[in-house]
């Protein structure tokens, strides 16, 4: 399992914490809307949670960690092959992610904005970064329209919920401000003036291209799937288009990616690394399948790109380990 969280309580007044933390409430929201949908399955599963009591101590994350953590993994009620609490395989906190107006903060978004992805380095430090290397590649498959930036040192987890989960799984913990704006930027933290009228639409999309980053990223860690939309039938139906199908499997038993493709003419089926480094290129007529021996390749995101009479599809594919 995989966990989505953000706190829910503020110390901004009523009508404040819109940056800290509505923001981050608002991203798990719709991340789970997006992942309840019906077309969607994962293969392993996502929780969604929003914790209280985070301003006076990150209390909602200790608690539900002291509670929850030795559940871990266990049959309950024994017999019932229900688990209620799945092995906790990583975890994405965000906290702040409106704004970056630099640092000290004018008046407007500077034009660098960015995402900052605090990562844990001192426990699961590999797979944290490993996290949140994927939080930046994302946008090398979807666009996304701001960059996101890993901190010298992984950034600070201490005052985030994610810091009290880092001794138990990898953690991740995105928030605004990746460029020089530093540790809480924002003039209205803690203010009462942290107010939704407060902000710009380019503030809202800096905390939406947050969302799109963990979106992505969870369907990525989660071999998420969605069955009736596949690139073919999404593609615009082109007048005397050739009959064409592809499918791409992993046979992880043999360590092995097969791709198939069919085309009237020619086609070319490539297969490429995020920073589109080439890995496989082959080109062939009519219905042929390839297949690549996956050890040499290395486990991560990859992406596979078929040209078929001039019908280009390009989609992402996990090798895993
Ligand atoms: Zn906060």
């Amino acid at each position: 399992m995989y966990i989505l969280c953000a706190h829910l309580d503020g110390v901004g007044g009523f009508s404040g914490n819109c940056d800290d933390d509505a923001s981050g409430t608002a991203l798990v929201v719709e991340a789970a809307r997006a992942f309840a949908g019906a077309a969607v399955s994962t293969r392993c599963s996502i929780r969604f949670f929003l914790t209280n009591g985070h301003e006076a101590g990150y209390k909602g994350a200790i608690e539900y960690r002291d509670n929850r953590h030795d559940l871990q993994g266990k049959e309950n009620p024994p017999g019932s092959r229900q688990f209620p609490e799945p092995v906790w395989l990583g975890l994405i906190n965000q906290d702040l992610i409106l704004y970056d107006h630099g640092n000290p903060a004018g008046p407007v978004q500077i034009p660098q904005a960015s995402i900052r992805v605090n990562y844990c380095p001192w426990s699961y430090a590999e797979s944290s970064l490993y996290m949140a290397q994927q939080f930046i590649a994302i946008d090398k498959v979807i666009f996304v329209g701001y960059p996101a930036v890993i901190p010298a040192g992984g950034g600070g987890l201490g005052a985030f919920d994610a810091g009290q989960f880092a001794n138990y799984c990898p953690v991740i913990s995105p928030e605004e401000g990746g460029g020089d704006a530093g540790y809480i930027a924002n003039p209205l933290h803690h203010d009462d003036a942290d107010t939704y009228e407060t902000y710009s639409e380019a503030d809202f999309a800096l905390a939406f291209s947050a969302v799109q980053r963990e979106v992505g990223e969870m369907a990525f860690l989660t071999q998420t799937t969605i069955t009736g939309n596949t690139p073919a039938k999404s593609e615009p139906p082109v007048a005397n288009a050739a009959p064409l199908s592809s499918s791409w499997s992993l046979l992880t038993r043999q360590h092995e990616l097969t791709i198939s493709a069919s085309s009237r003419g020619t086609h070319t089926v490539k297969l490429s690394s995020l920073d589109g480094t080439p890995i496989m290129r082959r080109i062939g007529q009519g219905r042929m399948s390839y297949s690549l021996r996956t050890e040499s390749v290395g486990a991560g995101l990859y992406v596979v790109t078929i040209n078929a009479d001039g019908n280009v599809m390009q989609k992402s594919v996990v090798i895993a380990r």
